[in-house]
């Protein structure tokens, strides 16, 4: 997979990890797709004569960042219907259009998400859709690194048909899988208000069965909260832990209606949180309690949601609102600081997915990095490469990705597929839409 199995790479800056201080004239060096040793510049050179050296220059490398809750295809809806509630956005506009989905839709949406995500430098994603299989087919081609599954709900799916088939499906691609270096497959039931407690405990026994992790969307708007305190007579994540769901294993997106009970309880059972900003502010869901979370020791990792409801899929913009917008609700600069918020973005994203040696650059660790084009005027001076990159950097600034010590992006220009062909089919499809829209 590597272009040389052994190299050193130089960088005017080399962030290892959310802990770590930056190192000035940082180097790494990578073998086989992995981190084998991580230092200065000269030091790392002296050490290793003979071992090819690429340098980067003026930019900063830092680990690749984790998208942990999207639905990549729909960026063939960015921007199709804005300004509603979510109900409404699902009932009246998504879910008809998706009556339509075709598996050709998937992969060219799909595939322009991938370029959009390593321009903002993620690595790795987390996706729930339908016509998963096609969705895995450009993870394959590109090079990045996914955990995947289809999503799962009561009533019929264009995807899959009848439950039963995606239920299948879902243990097909367990088993197919099961040893993929970068793909992990995923358990997707789509929330509680789509599936029945059957539903869930099939999902649950599915999971059980391939040691699997479940992803779902939780406790998202109020809404949900009063349907399913109507139908089940308590709240979602109480109804979760009945049906045996509440785990370790357990990846809910969302979670902005929480109880201070409730964050205990997902503290306690170890489930990880994919927080998604952008999103609920822009469905005007509410904002999820991130700061309670973190100081009950929740794991809580960062996600863009899909871009019909973000509308973008640029995670240095994420990382930004979410060290925003809990400041200024709690009035307090000092909530979220930009360490905080790159951890969720990076180790605690991989640690979510399935991907405990990603979200760190350091020895033993994968070889997933991005590379921040320091050259900007947006992004000078450089006193605190953390800083840049949390509150400064936006899509566009980054310059190169790295996964499992492949370049997918280097010096702007897409490597492993064409960008142009990818940006010319989505542009058709968008068409096809426009047109199912007006009738
Ligand atoms: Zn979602």
């Amino acid at each position: 997979m590597a272009e040389r199995e052994k190299f050193i790479l130089c960088a005017a800056f080399v962030l290892p990890a959310w802990d770590k201080e930056p190192l000035k004239d940082g180097a790494l060096l990578i073998k086989d797709g992995r981190i084998e040793a991580l230092g200065r510049r000269d030091e790392l050179i002296s050490r290793h004569p003979g071992v090819p050296v690429e340098d980067l220059g003026e930019v900063l490398v830092f680990p690749g960042l984790v998208n942990a809750h999207t639905h990549a295809s729909m960026t063939i809806f960015r921007g199709l219907a804005d300004d509603l509630p979510l109900m409404t956005w699902l009932h009246d506009y998504i879910f008809p259009v998706e009556s339509h989905l075709k598996s050709e839709w998937v992969y060219w949406g799909a595939k322009l998400a991938v370029a959009e995500m390593l321009r903002s430098g993620v690595t790795c994603f987390c996706d729930m859709y339908l016509f998963e299989p096609w969705v895995i087919r450009v993870v394959e081609e590109t090079g990045v690194r996914a955990a995947l599954g289809e999503g799962l709900f009561d009533f019929p799916s264009p995807g899959y048909g009848p439950l039963e088939e995606g239920l299948k499906l879902t243990e097909e691609l367990l088993r197919s899988y099961e040893a993929h270096p970068r793909i992990n497959i995923l358990v997707c039931p789509h929330a509680v208000y789509t599936c029945s407690p059957e539903t869930l405990k099939k999902a649950r026994r599915i999971a059980e069965r391939y040691g699997a992790l479940v992803h779902i969307h939780l406790s998202e708007t109020e809404e949900e909260v009063k349907q399913c305190l109507e139908r089940y007579g308590h709240r979602p994540v109480a109804h979760l832990k009945e049906l045996g769901l509440l785990n370790e294993r357990l990846h809910i997106a969302h979670a902005v209606e929480l109880t201070d009970e409730e964050i205990e309880e997902l503290s306690r059972a170890g489930v990880s949180v994919a927080h998604c900003p952008e999103s609920n502010l822009k469905l005007g869901s509410g904002v999820a309690r991130v700061p309670e979370m973190l100081a009950a020791g929740v794991r809580v990792t960062l996600g863009t949601d899909g871009p019909a409801s973000n509308n973008d899929l640029d995670l240095l913009s994420e990382m930004r609102t979410a060290a925003l917008i809990h400041k200024g609700l709690r009035r307090d600069p000092t909530v979220l600081p930009a360490r905080e918020v790159f951890r969720m973005a990076t180790e605690e994203g991989a640690r979510a997915l399935g991907f405990p040696r990603c979200g760190r650059l350091e020895p033993g660790f994968e070889a997933d990095l991005a590379v921040l084009d320091l050259l900007r005027p947006d992004l000078t001076p450089v006193h605190d490469p953390l800083s840049l990159l949390v509150y400064s950097a936006r899509a566009g600034a980054v310059s190169g990705v790295m996964v499992a010590g492949r370049w997918l992006l280097r010096e702007g220009r897409i490597l492993t597929f064409d960008e142009a062909e990818t940006r010319e089919r989505v542009l058709a499809i968008a068409r096809e839409i426009r047109d199912l829209v007006k009738h």
